[in-house]
C-alpha cells in the first residue's frame, strides 16, 4: 500500500483517524500523533469555528439548523431535546397560522 495522496511513495505512518497511510510529505503530527492532510485540516477547521464547524460547510444542513428549532440539538445527538423543541416549534406554526385541531 503507497501513500494515500501519492501513489508512487512509500508510506511512514497511517492516520490515526482515518488509518489511510501516508509519506513523510503528508503526515501532519499533532499531540505526537499521525493525521493525514484531510484528518488535520478538519481538525483545524474544527477547532477554529468550535463545534459548529463541519455543519457549516453543508449549506443545506447549517440552513435547516437555523430554520427548524431542535433540528442542532438531534445533530448533537440530544434527541429527546430536539424532538421537544421541535414539537414546541409545530404546535406554534399551526397555531399561528390557524390549524390547530383542538382550539
Ligand atoms: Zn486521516
Ligand atoms: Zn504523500
Amino acid at each position: 500500500m503507497p501513500c494515500y495522496y501519492h501513489p508512487d511513495r512509500d508510506p511512514i505512518a497511517g492516520c490515526v483517524e482515518c488509518g489511510r497511510l501516508v509519506c513523510a510529505e503528508c503526515a501532519m503530527e499533532e499531540n505526537e500523533r499521525t493525521l493525514c492532510r484531510k484528518c488535520y485540516e478538519r481538525r483545524l477547521a474544527r477547532s477554529a469555528t468550535g463545534m459548529y464547524g463541519e455543519e457549516r460547510k453543508d449549506p443545506v444542513v447549517a440552513a435547516l439548523l437555523s430554520i427548524i428549532p431542535g433540528m442542532g440539538q438531534m445533530y448533537n445527538g440530544e434527541v429527546a431535546k430536539g424532538l421537544i423543541l421541535l414539537f414546541i416549534f409545530i404546535v406554534l406554526l399551526m397555531w399561528m397560522l390557524d390549524l390547530t385541531p383542538w382550539f
